[in-house]
């Protein structure tokens, strides 16, 4: 087993790895900016570099930095965490070539899935049903013509896409010169490619995602489904598992179709296939090949440790189970709090001054905020999560209720009372909503 890893990333994810490691007996080293040198990262664990000032351009997504910091420390691998350098094929490419794992898929399994329309073609021919869609769009006539062969509404991406960045949508032909312009545009300032391809616009879909984990010997499993169609200009903000929409058919049905596509693709590592949902029909979205945000509502009902899974199959181990070994047990939602305005979403960064976090069976709070600690404005404003688990929808609704209401975050303005009006409504209490309905609450 790896004797050293090194996190390459910050706040509640690097903190999340660094427990892996250590319940693995594995020592760590946290990389960091001039303005993370008090993280809780930083301070558990073993060693830590400084990699560059607080801009991620300089640090956090500084590939010859951390690299170079592995070198140093003499780190056996990588860890990546989410965002960043996550799903970034060249410096998987440049770790290896330093004779360091990565801890992650392939480079060329994150290239492909990383090029939305590599990635779609991928998926039709192992065999997911994809949404109605075009080939790249390489002037606005052809995206007319698109637009009337697929049908109105549709919307405009990215190939390049990411962090729900270059998307447009058009409904009628009226507004499809400026979809695509904006759509280019957007792409252009954000990614490598200024490339867009069209889709169908689905109307009132439910985002459902299945949790994958694939070893180097071609064993995959799926680990359920994660719902995650409470979202927030597409980012998302309440996930769950199960999905509330679907039975048990259905969920076996998508979970099965999933885990037999990546084993057709050859993928390997933890990796999420996410899906849009409507009228009882999947279409594939895209695949994450990362972990993702909302890992630990699948870890609280499989009891499986996905980043541990993610460094055994790094390592060369075999998954050593099978779909059958597999077992759900009841439901758990994750909260995404961030240090923002609940009603205006403006970023509110600063000093906690006190940090109280709630507890008790079924309960985990997944963060690097400690009392004293200085929130630094340059990053991401997701500062914890909330996740708790019950052996129903309602066991976990009472308890996430109940958990909300006991979190103390002074100093700072969260979104924990946006959280606790959302899980109050009718239609959420019902597990009735699609992914507009959060932004349609607000405007009402
Ligand atoms: P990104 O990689 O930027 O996150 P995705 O392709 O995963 O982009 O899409 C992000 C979100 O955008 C989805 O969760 C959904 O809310 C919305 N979206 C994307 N494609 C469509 C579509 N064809 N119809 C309706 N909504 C879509």
């Amino acid at each position: 087993m790896f004797e050293k890893i090194l996190i390459a990333n910050r706040g509640e994810v690097a903190l999340r790895i660094h427990r892996a490691c250590r319940e693995m007996g594995i020592k760590t080293v946290a990389v960091h900016s001039e303005a993370d040198a008090n993280a809780m990262h930083v301070r558990l664990a073993d060693e830590a570099v400084c990699i560059g000032p607080a801009r991620s351009s300089e640090s956090y997504l500084n590939k010859t930095a951390i690299i170079s910091a592995a070198i140093i420390t003499g780190a056996d691998a990588i860890h990546p965490g989410f965002g960043f350098l996550s799903e970034n094929a060249d410096f998987a490419e440049m770790v290896e070539e330093h004779g360091i794992t990565f801890i992650g898929p392939k480079p060329e399994q994150i290239r492909m899935m990383g090029d939305k329309l590599k990635a779609r073609e991928a998926a039709i021919s192992s065999g997911l049903p994809v949404i109605p869609g075009s080939p790249a769009l390489e002037n606005i006539d052809i995206a007319k013509d698109w637009a009337k062969k697929i049908g109105y509404p549709v919307i405009i991406k990215a190939k390049a896409g990411g962090g729900g960045k270059g998307m447009k949508v058009a409904f009628s032909e009226t507004e499809i010169e400026t979809a695509y312009t904006m759509a280019r545009a957007e792409a252009k300032a954000s990614f490598t490619s200024d490339e867009v391809y069209m889709e169908k616009y689905l109307q009132k879909p439910r985002h459902i995602e299945i949790q994958i984990l694939a070893d180097t010997y071609g064993n995959v499993v799926h680990l359920g489904e994660r719902d995650c169609s409470i979202q927030r200009k597409n980012q998302k903000v309440i996930e769950e598992t199960p999905s509330p929409a679907l039975n048990q058919q259905q969920r076996n049905e998508i979970g099965e179709i999933a885990r037999s596509a990546v084993e057709k693709i050859g993928y390997s590592s933890a990796g999420t296939l996410e899906f849009l949902y409507e009228n009882g029909k999947f279409y594939f979205l895209e695949m994450n090949t990362r972990l993702q945000v909302e890992h630990p509502i699948t870890e609280a009902v499989t009891g499986i440790d996905i980043v541990r899974e993610q460094i055994r199959i790094a390592n060369g181990a075999k998954l050593g189970y099978s779909q059958s070994d597999i077992t759900f047990n009841g439901c758990a939602i994750e909260c995404r709090i961030n240090a923002e305005d609940p009603v205006t979403f403006a970023p509110n960064p600063g000093k906690i001054t006190e940090w109280h976090a709630p507890g008790g069976l079924g309960v985990r709070v997944d963060s690097e905020i400690y009392s004293g600690y200085s929130i630094p404005p340059f990053y991401d404003s997701m500062i914890a999560k909330l996740i708790v688990s019950g052996k129903n929808r309602n066991a976990a609704l009472m308890r996430l209720h109940r958990t909300l209401e006991e979190f103390v975050i002074d100093g700072i303005k969260t979104t924990i009372p946006l959280h606790q009006k959302i899980i109050s409504q009718p239609e959420y209490i019902d597990g009735v909503y699609d992914i507009h309905w959060l932004e349609d609450m607000l405007d009402r």
